[in-house]
């Protein structure tokens, strides 16, 4: 890193910065309802080699192929841009995203200048593990360090979320930027959406001789941004109509009444009753990891894939052969995971099973002629922090 860093720019950096990708346990499409969300970081990480500047200068760099994909200006793949100049949707490509985390701490009144930022990142791109989120708050984490803002990792989140929903112009909740910035090793974070709290809840998987089997699909359909807000803009018709401020205020006890109340809306019933289940299978998860009892939140993690597909309606061909051929080799659990349409899903499996799950997917994709999915473990990894 610090060798690209001083490539591309004649001097070595300050520091690194690193950021994880993440999986969500369980605690899906809840986050912009107020609700709760489980995810874990990734041991795949986003870097970023930085050095301040004093000409308001921003330089941005990534090594990895998707940094090609922004317009070019300035020197190669060297994206520069004026830090007085920064205004939303104005930065196309992959260095909005980072540029709008300058942006969101100069909207903030935050003493932010230019920098230097080199990138390099293990998170597969655009596979539901995050990796925006990652190169978001690896960016937050470094510009902090830097420009002495003290800031904690919660609050470098809630910059990096509005960077990508007001800058890059992607309406995300903020699971993705605080799993990256506050998820801690050997632990899956529980948070509150609505009100910001955490708890680290330990998820020791191989001292249980279980593991968590991540299969990348490898498609993304393009239905997904409509759909997202489209499942958005639903969750919102219901809240107003039970005349809630969010989903998270209908308890799982006053489910029935609320779906009667929405008789005459029956796509509003399905996502209102994902939401609430989902909610309340977060705090099943809670109750198992804290009795000791992990194999048990097999179920509920695949009944929660059960309400995304058949209530929420956000899971694909891809993902359910995914799920379904591993609990059919003998998986304790499994779900999609993230926003849907496609990414990844999490398989919880024995630890003796799991070469023979992850084949009996692999087997399943080819005899469906589906391009063969990436299937990895994921072991609760650390959340962003200073390498260097
Ligand atoms: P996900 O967050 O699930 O990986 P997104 O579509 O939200 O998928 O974000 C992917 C986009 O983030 C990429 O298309 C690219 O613009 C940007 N990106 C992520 N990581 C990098 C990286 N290391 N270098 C350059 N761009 C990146
Ligand atoms: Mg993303």
């Amino acid at each position: 890193m610090a060798g690209a860093f001083r490539a591309a720019y004649g001097t070595g950096p300050a520091g690194i910065w690193a950021a994880p990708g993440r999986v969500n346990l369980i605690g899906e499409h809840t986050d912009y309802n107020d609700g709760f969300v489980m995810p874990l970081a990734l041991p795949h990480t986003t870097l970023v080699a930085a050095r301040p500047r004093t000409d308001g200068v921003l330089r941005l760099r990534s090594a990895h192929p998707a940094g090609a994909s922004a317009p070019v200006r300035g020197k190669g793949r060297t994206v520069e841009l004026a830090v007085e100049d920064l205004r939303p949707a104005a930065v196309g490509g992959w260095a909005g995203y980072p540029a709008g985390v300058v942006w969101a701490m100069r909207q903030a009144k935050l003493p932010v200048g230019g920098a230097d930022l080199h990138y390099d990142s293990t998170v597969p791109v655009g596979a539901g593990l995050s990796s925006s989120a990652a190169l978001e708050v690896a960016t937050a984490f470094a510009l902090n360090d830097l420009y002495g803002l003290g800031l904690a990792p919660q609050s470098l989140a809630q910059l990096a979320q509005r960077a990508e929903n007001a800058f890059v112009g992607v309406p995300c909740g903020i699971m993705d930027q605080t799993a990256a910035a506050c998820c801690t090793q050997g632990h899956a974070l529980f948070l509150d959406t609505r009100d910001l709290t955490r708890r680290q809840v330990p998820f020791d998987l191989a001292g249980e001789g279980l593991r968590l089997l991540v299969v990348d699909t490898r498609v993304k359909h393009e239905l997904g941004d409509g759909a997202y807000a489209a499942r958005r803009a639903g969750c919102e018709r219901g809240a107003r109509a039970l005349g809630v401020h969010a989903l998270r205020d209908v308890g799982y006890t006053q489910l029935p009444a609320a779906l009667a109340r929405l008789d005459g809306d029956p796509v509003a019933q399905r996502y209102v009753r994902h939401v609430v289940t989902e909610n309340r299978r977060v705090q099943d998860v809670i109750e198992h990891l804290d009795a000791g009892d992990t194999r048990a939140i097999g179920p509920v993690l695949s009944a929660g894939h059960a309400s995304l597909r058949d209530d929420f309606e956000i899971s694909c061909a891809e993902l359910d052969l995914a799920v379904d051929s591993a609990l059919a080799a003998g998986a304790l659990g499994a779900r999609m995971t993230g926003g849907g349409f496609g990414g990844s899903a999490i398989v919880l499996v024995e630890e003796a099973d799991a070469e023979a799950v992850g084949k009996a997917v692999t087997e399943s994709f080819a005899a469906a002629g589906h391009t063969a999915p990436r299937i990895f473990t994921a072991v609760p990894g650390q959340g962003a922090h200073r390498v260097e």
